[in-house]
């Protein structure tokens, strides 16, 4: 078949801040090497810069040969950032991640969060996915098509606005409910209704008038705050959860922490024609240059990559190719390979040579 001839995967790599200079070139050797064990498939990697060291570079975290690059790209692999670290006036400008997604129009941050057998988790029976918004609601950095939605009339008043439109809220609730009919076929639409009646509310109506598409998945609805404690007691209800875009951010760390470390928590922000991997976690500047960070969550992110690339090419390599690596993972885990976070012993690059050794046994 034509899509099984040789082909050569252009992926961008922006290794961002903090551990992303270790956990973005374990991610490559590992995508590498799963890619590679298929037939005639292969990767060029094109390393973009992006974060601290293109300040240096190019005098802003986020050059524009940085987004001209990516939109000549089959999909890219992002490293966390450390944007408050970095000086004024880039401090207080939308994030390099945010630049990246709000250019691209990444509108869909898929959020898997689960335990694994041989992982002590809090929540050992956690197997959901939270399904973000990621162009606009609460997060006032992102959500104007000018500027900020944040600001300050006097230094005493701080103002927010959010954001929702009834096609962005119809449009992520359709990733959800289609997504969660390839699961258990359940979503929970997550709101405030109580307080924010406009904007959580439009959020909510929206996906109950997509769920209306969606007779065969059930559906139910809960309040934020009563949803986080409800993840902490009683995870296993939940499937697919779907959520405005700071809702649906605190939620997938809460949700990453309890189902065994935030090491562990992948993501994969899309559209309809773009992808691209990044761990749920932050650049974790007290672990960085110490060959301690857990790569996982950027393994998996990859796989999800992976797997899109293959749902969207019909390239079956590329989703057997995300299989070894997630069977690689687990493989590594249930022999007892573990980093620092879940207990373990073994440092950054151990952890991902054994990764390595084991997407070739699949
Ligand atoms: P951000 O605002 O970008 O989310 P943050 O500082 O709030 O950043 P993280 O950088 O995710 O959050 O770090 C939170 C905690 O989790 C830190 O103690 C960090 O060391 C730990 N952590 C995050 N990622 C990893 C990882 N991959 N491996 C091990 N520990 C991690």
């Amino acid at each position: 078949m034509a899509h099984e001839d040789a082909r050569t995967l252009r992926i961008g790599s922006m290794l961002g801040d903090g551990i992303g200079h270790e956990i973005v070139p374990a991610a490559m050797r590992v995508v590498d090497a799963a890619v590679g064990a298929e037939t005639s498939l292969r990767v060029e990697w094109v390393e973009l810069p992006l974060g601290r060291e293109a300040i240096d570079s190019h005098g802003t975290p986020i050059p524009d040969s940085t987004l001209d690059e990516l939109a000549a790209l089959d999909s890219w692999i992002l490293g966390p950032h450390d944007s408050a670290s970095y000086p004024e006036p880039f401090r207080s400008q939308l994030t390099p991640g945010g630049v990246v997604r709000k250019k691209f129009d990444l509108f869909a941050n898929i959020r898997p969060a689960r335990a694994y057998p041989d992982v002590r988790a809090m929540s050992p029976e956690m197997d959901l996915v939270i399904v973000r918004e990621n162009t606009e609601g609460f997060y006032a950095d992102r959500n104007m098509f000018l500027g900020s939605g944040e600001f300050m009339p006097t230094p005493d008043v701080a103002l927010a606005v959010g954001v929702f439109t009834r096609t962005a809220c119809e449009r992520i609730a359709r990733e959800a409910f289609t997504l969660a009919r390839g699961r258990r076929k359940h979503v929970t639409i997550v709101h405030k209704t109580n307080v924010l009646s406009m904007t959580t509310g439009l959020f909510r109506d929206a996906c109950r008038t997509v769920a209306v598409d969606f007779p065969d998945v059930t559906v139910d609805e809960e309040h934020i705050d009563a949803l986080a404690a409800h993840l902490v007691r009683r995870s296993a209800d939940f499937d697919v959860i779907v959520a405005e875009n700071m809702f649906g951010d605190i939620l997938s760390d809460l949700a990453g922490e309890l189902s065994g470390s935030l090491g562990m928590a992948p993501s994969l922000n899309s559209s309809e024609t773009r992808a691209m991997a990044q761990a749920a976690h932050g650049s974790a500047p007290d672990i960085a240059g110490k060959n301690r960070a857990n790569p996982t969550a950027l393994f998996l992110s990859s796989a999800m990559l992976l797997d899109w690339l293959g749902d969207h090419s019909g390239d079956n390599r590329l989703r057997r190719a995300a299989k070894r690596i997630r069977h690689a993972v687990e493989g590594s885990l249930g022999s007892g390979v573990a980093t620092a976070d879940l207990g373990g012993r073994a440092s950054t690059s151990e952890f991902t040579e054994t990764v390595v050794a084991r997407t070739l046994r699949v």
